[in-house]
């Protein structure tokens, strides 16, 4: 599973209390469809409501992602490019929260892995640094997407400048407005980047006369970056959550924190909190735990912890919707609140999408993982105990997951010993503005 060619110092490089634990990067991604009792259910042809065929896939995506998408195989090589790009950054930190504990005055065990080292700053680049890898090499020589708060889109933005690819990107009308400092980021990498809706497309257009007060949506924006690639016949679209493919690239995060655990003498993880968007970094994070549970009855507990302006998992329902505003993807069996939910712009920008991963919404259909949804003010208020505690100040998003384990450790359910982990998706430098303005609340 692993080699030795990773560098084990990147792990002590980050200046932060309690240890970080080495480990190597993984040579494969995991699939936890090998490993569920049931098929997730498959994606469907809008027109035909019959599972959609992969060449139906091929004007949006690479043929290797698409292979990905239905992929039933437990193990995918990761290739070498992609492997050597990882190890920038990779393996990330896993970090034990001594800090944390003491002031929580806690007996449990907590860590969290800490994604925020990427060049990007959260755990996108996992997967954007695989997309541009594919598509170079069937020769695209564009990728369109879509981004919410702007992490996505500057992942992507950094993963087509290292394969030479062009990117053009559409950032939620709210997260543009509000962080500029992604749109710098998306440009220095050499991306356009464009306030969705926009005047662009016949998509954005129309949302624009419909709804012209409209903070934006992921679902607008998704619709607009397929838009521009199904009418490019060199352009290809990437998604940076939801999909299959996805969920499989982040089982790096997974992979490694159980390996790391290992080596901290811990016999593995009583319960994991990831905060939930489009399900990629929990799945990612979750779906090594989850194949441990199913293959070797390990009972590791999975925690999705989403928005309360935007509960797709606790308050959605299950059943098959479209991933855009537009209805031009294909169908995926979900949780979720429907299309034409806009949720509030809340300061975890990441968070506000309609749907779940459908490998993670069939998780939670079939009871082997859980979910809760939190009001922005108390993740908050726990995103700012753990920079005091921690050092690290975390993604909006993150707050979520930080927001989880702390409400389980305060309200006394943490038993003594137990081992708790933090998926903690990124850090929040360039959301400092959020952070200024709850503080001033
Ligand atoms: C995008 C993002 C998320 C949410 O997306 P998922 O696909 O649910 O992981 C969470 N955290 C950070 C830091 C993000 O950038």
């Amino acid at each position: 599973m692993t080699s030795s060619n990773a560098n084990p110092s990147t792990n002590k490089d980050l200046g932060v209390q309690g240890y970080a634990v080495p480990s190597e990067v993984p040579t494969h991604w995991y699939n936890v469809m090998a490993d569920l009792p049931e098929a997730v259910p498959p994606h469907l042809n809008p027109g035909t409501r019959e599972p959609i065929k992969p060449e139906e896939l091929e004007p949006l995506f690479a043929k290797a992602l698409i292979a990905q998408e239905f992929s039933t195989e437990r193990y995918i090589e990761i290739p070498a490019p992609v492997r050597e790009i990882y190890s920038q950054w990779r393996p990330s930190p896993l970090i034990r929260a001594a800090r944390l504990e003491q002031r929580l005055g806690t007996k449990a065990r907590l860590y969290f892995k800490y994604e925020g080292v990427s060049p990007a700053g959260s755990h996108k680049p996992n997967s954007a640094v695989a997309q541009a890898y594919y598509n170079a090499i069937e020769g695209t020589t564009k990728l369109t997407t879509e981004t919410g708060a702007g992490q996505w889109g500057a992942s992507l933005a950094m993963a087509c400048a290292l394969f030479d690819l062009e990117c053009e990107v559409y950032q939620v009308r709210s997260s543009f407005d509000a962080k500029p400092y992604r749109r710098m980021q998306m440009e220095t990498y050499g991306a356009s980047c464009y306030s969705s809706p926009s005047d662009r497309t016949e998509s954005g257009r129309k949302m624009r006369v419909d709804f012209p007060d409209t903070s934006g949506s992921l679902g607008m924006a998704i619709s607009e970056a397929i838009e521009v690639a199904v009418k490019d016949p060199n352009a290809h679209y990437s998604l940076g959550s939801v999909l299959n493919h996805v969920v499989i690239h982040q089982s790096v995060i997974g992979q490694e924190a159980i390996e790391q655990l290992k080596a901290a003498g811990e016999k593995g993880a009583d319960i994991v909190f990831g905060c939930a968007g489009g399900g990629s970094n929990l799945g990612g994070l979750s779906a090594p735990f989850l194949g441990q549970n199913l293959r070797e009855g390990t009972k590791t507990r999975l925690v999705a912890v989403e928005p309360a302006a935007c509960p797709s998992i606790t308050q959605g329902e299950y059943r098959y919707d479209f991933g855009d505003t537009s209805n031009t993807t294909p169908l995926l069996k979900m949780y979720t609140l429907g299309t034409d939910f806009v949720p509030d712009p809340i300061h975890a920008g990441g968070l506000r999408y309609h749907g779940m991963a459908p490998i993670l919404s069939h998780a939670i259909n079939l009871g082997l993982m859980e979910a809760i949804a939190l009001p922005q003010d108390q993740t908050f208020a726990a995103g700012i105990e753990f920079a005091r505690a921690e050092g690290i100040i975390p993604a909006p998003e993150s707050t979520h997951a930080i927001a989880g384990a702390l409400d389980y450790i305060k309200s006394g359910q943490a038993q003594d010993g137990e081992v708790i982990v933090i998926g903690l998706s990124g850090n929040g430098n360039l959301d400092l503005p959020a952070y200024a303005q709850t503080l001033s609340e």
